[in-house]
């Protein structure tokens, strides 16, 4: 398949399991509750939950939870919601790394017993200093020879609440000299004086990312532990602590590369900046490249899913073009979305000779298919009354523009509206200022579904919406958020490339009566506009309220 070609795992997990080192693959998702999943997210899901997927395995949803000031109940919810929106469904209990606590702290006490942990009193600004740089190695820290009674007692009040925050902590015995900083004697426990929203009050010591992570993959049987390159020189620690520890299994590392893509950040710190600054209107504003942005935004699971599988899972860096997730959406929205018609910007025309459409009680039903490809999808019923908006970029008394230029309505001109009659544009009436209020037309009989007379050659199709059964709703049209194509790399802040003008409401559009009866998410392409979306939360049958998703090519603007 063409998941396959772009994963180096696959060969990984076949060889592990052709040769019997793993009967079952475990995978994990082990987002940290600090924030809402983003598009980065979404690639490691489709990674991790995908891999359980095709090999039969198992994936965990793991909350990474080891810094409780930042973490909160409201992104637990939000987290497990995204998930399964995405398409995934984690095997059994969701997880906690502070599930895992107490064995942890059991953990650290083997460290201490064997001699590989001691309690450290420097300080930051010591600590930094004793850890020497790049270029020059570590220096011991004064304490690394405290005996393991001493070590275990001062762990012991460090974890009774005996000391201040910052006083001392918890270190590994590896070596001050390694060529790679993670080894200097990394601390494994520090004190932080704050509940955390899982354990409560039970702790005031809490365990650093690198002494929970591998612990709790090994705790839950995970055989492939998929992280990004960032923490590939973490890979010898990770290993470090599983070699020195009474771990029941051994989990091994792999690193890919972290998704990157242009125009956009994807890292919950800086999109939060965006939600606490007012930038955007929450976590799920349609701008935001979260996943619960680009679902009110109308991307769908699939779609995202097909953009990952698309970007792959290699270890080359690189910034993924923006264009490639919206090919994505555009392909799934252009094969499965239902067609609808929608005026922006309308302008009246009304009928000098309606009787030629033959309706009765006012309405002539017209029928056009859901989707043009998909006659499984049904048929709507489109109202055409005497009077109907089309849009006003669609007419023009400039009588001398080419047909090539303005396959639209011109004064004097044929044109067809869409499913229905072609027309001739006989007038237009004016205000005072010269702006056009109405148009008058006239209807060629008979030209539904068939072509007009002979020297009536309609310059092309525009679509339209009944005056009389027209619904009127808000379209809302984004643009990219941001004005520079890397908006956080470079030492560019991306606070300060925020594009002001990533929202335009238009209040007033006239769509056809259908959209008053649809639901909250569903997508719809707009014939002639672009694909549309029904807000998740304020669309209503009384006021449908649509989010542009996306135009309906590339070059039709972003
Ligand atoms: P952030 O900086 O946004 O908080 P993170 O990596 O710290 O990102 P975690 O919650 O720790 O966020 O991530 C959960 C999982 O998602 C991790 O395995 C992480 O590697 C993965 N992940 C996060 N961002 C990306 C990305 N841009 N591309 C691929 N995987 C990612
Ligand atoms: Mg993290
Ligand atoms: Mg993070």
């Amino acid at each position: 398949s063409t998941v396959s070609a772009n994963n180096f795992l696959h060969a990984i997990i076949e060889q592990d399991l052709a040769s019997g080192k793993h009967s079952e693959i475990v995978t994990r998702f082990p987002p940290e509750p600090n924030g809402f999943l983003h598009l980065g997210h979404a690639h490691s899901m489709c990674i991790n939950f995908g891999l359980a997927q095709k090999y039969n395995g198992r994936c965990h949803l793991r909350f990474d939870d080891t810094n409780p000031e930042k973490e909160s109940q409201e992104y637990i919810d939000a987290i497990q919601q995204d998930v399964k929106w995405l398409g995934f469904d984690w095997d059994g209990e969701i997880k906690f790394s502070s599930d895992y606590f107490d064995t942890l702290y059991d953990y650290a006490i083997n460290l201490i017993e064997s001699g590989d942990a001691y309690v450290c009193d420097l300080n930051a600004e010591q600590a930094r200093e004793y850890r020497g740089n790049l270029k020059q190695p570590g220096k011991n820290s004064p304490f690394r020879d405290r005996s393991v009674e001493e070590n275990l007692a001062l762990f012991e009040q460090m974890r009774n609440g005996e000391f201040d925050e910052g006083a001392c902590a918890l270190r590994a015995k590896i070596d001050m000299a390694s060529p790679n900083m993670n080894m200097r004697d990394p601390i494994i426990y520090r004190i932080r004086k704050i509940p955390h929203h899982q354990t409560g009050e039970k702790w005031c010591i809490y365990p650093i990312y690198d002494f929970t992570h591998g612990q709790s993959d090994a705790l839950e049987s995970v055989t492939h532990s998929i992280c990004t390159l960032e923490f590939e020189d973490h890979r010898p620690l990770y290993e470090w602590f599983i070699n020195h520890l009474p771990v029941p299994s051994k989990p091994q590392q792999y690193e890919f590369s972290r998704l990157n893509i242009n125009y956009t950040v994807t890292s919950k710190r800086k999109l939060k900046a965006l939600v606490d600054d007012g930038v955007v209107g929450g976590w799920d504003d349609p701008r935001m490249p979260t996943i619960s942005g680009m679902r009110r935004r109308g991307y769908s699971a699939q779609a995202i899913r097909n953009f990952s599988d698309m970007v792959g899972v290699n270890r080359s860096s690189g910034i993924v073009d923006m264009s490639m997730l919206e090919h994505a959406i555009r392909t799934d929205l252009n094969d499965n979305a239902p067609r609808a018609m929608c005026v922006m910007n309308a302008v009246k025309v009304s009928f000098t000779n309606f009787e030629a459409a033959n309706a009765e009680g006012g309405i002539a039903w017209m029928t056009q298919p859901v989707h043009p490809n998909k006659p499984e999808m049904g048929e709507r019923k489109l109202p055409f009354t005497d009077s109907v908006y089309i849009d006003r970029a669609d007419f023009t008394e400039d009588t001398t523009l080419s047909r090539k230029k303005f396959k639209r309505l011109v004064l004097g001109e044929y044109v067809r509206l869409r499913g229905s009659f072609v027309i001739k544009a006989e007038e237009a009436i004016k205000d005072a200022d010269g702006n056009i209020t109405e148009i008058k037309a006239s209807i060629v009989p008979d030209t539904v579904g068939n072509n007009p007379p002979e020297g009536m050659k309609p310059r092309g199709v525009i679509h339209w919406v009944s005056c009389s059964e027209g619904v009127q709703a808000e379209v809302r049209v984004y643009e990219r958020l941001f004005d520079h194509e890397a908006p956080d790399f470079g030492g560019r802040d991306h606070m300060e490339h925020i594009n002001q003008d990533s929202l335009q409401v238009i209040e007033s559009c006239w769509c056809e009566p259908s959209l008053a009866e649809t639901t909250p998410e569903q997508g719809f392409q707009f014939e002639r506009e672009g694909y549309y979306v029904a807000d998740r939360y304020d669309y209503t049958a009384d006021k449908p309220v649509f989010n542009k998703t996306i135009s309906l090519s590339e070059s039709k603007g972003k």
